[in-house]
């Protein structure tokens, strides 16, 4: 019989491209969505061997308690849902406290309600790592033992601060409930940096994407004379970020991890330049900018050194991942 894996936040770029390697490895996948409309479409990509729950608030108590008893043969659980917005308002209701105390509660529920789940991966990210300022820092070096100091004042004061804050007190909350409660559940955390590539499938394509791949799209937006976007740092493609999330639990060495995903600089100039070298066609109608003169070199350095040697694979370069999703991009817009 197949494994089955609940993972949360079906509808996320990163989830579902979890959920497609996850099916493509033989798992039975259940979802948690917010609505059933959400559902539907995902049951309807995905096919019979994935189901969905519906969640519609992380941040209560009990909130994955009847999804949980309603499949006692799930026996891991990725936890990938957590609030992943650039501009919110009200920091503390919309992404703290849904990042912090979801992650708590959904802990609470499997102790409580699926002593049969034998390991859970939450996904963390690199802003559980490095201190905020030191994103600039280029002689600052981020790795699985280093955590982002922050504090929950601090976290509430803008929205940079809020999503890193909600990443390491999530987390931080996470390690501490293994600690304090010994469950039945081995615990690894997957950190990666900021994630590009293609969506799972074609149709999850729309106009804006989620806020990381959209960066892609949003060049692609571009008239000559607009500026290149100013984004840099590093960068991992998403479908290196869902294997680490099946290797996560699959690895015994990964027990007990925390796993920091990088794979090289990016920037907006770094993606333009290789958008313009593989699709001469679009040339004349997207900025130039300076081409190489941003490699991302003056952000924090990763060392992930102890990952690599627990996960094992090669990465997709920056190149493949900007070119796979451009060419999405134009097969769905053409
Ligand atoms: P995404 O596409 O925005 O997915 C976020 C998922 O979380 C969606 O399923 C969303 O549901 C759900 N969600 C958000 N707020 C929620 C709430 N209050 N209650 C219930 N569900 C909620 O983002 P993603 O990039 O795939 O991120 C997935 C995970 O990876 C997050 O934990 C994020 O922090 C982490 N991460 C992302 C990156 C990156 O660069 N993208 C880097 C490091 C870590 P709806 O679809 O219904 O809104």
């Amino acid at each position: 019989m197949s494994t089955k894996v609940f993972v949360s936040g079906a509808t996320g770029f990163i989830a579902r491209q979890t959920i497609k390697l996850l099916l493509s490895r033989g798992y039975k996948v259940v979802g948690s969505v917010r609505s059933s409309e959400k559902g539907e479409i995902l049951k309807k990509s995905y096919g019979a061997s994935f189901s969905y729950e519906i969640v519609e608030v992380l941040e209560r108590d009990g909130a994955f308690d009847e999804a949980l008893k309603k499949h006692p043969d799930v026996t891991i659980f990725l936890h990938t849902a957590s609030p992943v917005t650039p501009f919110s308002t009200e920091l503390e209701k919309n992404v703290l406290i849904p990042a912090i105390s979801g992650t708590k509660y959904v802990l609470k529920s499997i102790y409580e309600y699926a002593p049969q789940i034998t390991r859970v991966v939450v996904t963390s990210s690199w802003a559980a790592i490095i201190p905020v300022p030191d994103r600039f820092n280029p002689k600052f070096v981020g790795s699985e033992d280093i955590w982002n100091p922050i504090t929950y004042e601090e976290a509430k004061q803008d929205s940079i601060h809020a999503y890193f804050g909600s990443k390491t007190f999530a987390e931080k909350a996470a390690w501490e409930f293994v600690e304090k409660n010994k469950p039945n559940f081995d615990l690894s955390t997957v950190n990666p940096v900021f994630v590009l590539g293609p969506q799972s499938k074609d149709e999850e394509v729309k106009d804006t994407l989620n806020v990381t791949a959209e960066l892609v799209n949003s060049i692609l937006k571009l008239n000559p004379k607009d500026e290149v976007p100013t984004l840099e740092g590093n960068f991992v493609d998403v479908r290196d970020v869902a294997l680490a999330h099946v290797l996560a639990f699959e690895k015994e060495e990964a027990k007990g991890q925390r796993l920091v995903l990088v794979t090289e600089r990016y920037s907006g100039q770094l993606v333009l330049d290789i958008i313009r070298k593989n699709f001469p066609e679009l040339g004349d109608k997207l900025p130039v900018g300076v081409p190489g003169s941003k490699d991302g070199s003056n952000f924090a350095a990763p060392n992930d050194k102890k990952t690599r040697s627990i996960l094992g694979f090669d990465r997709i370069n920056l190149e493949k991942s900007v070119v796979d999703a451009v060419e999405q991009i134009q097969r769905v817009k053409a």
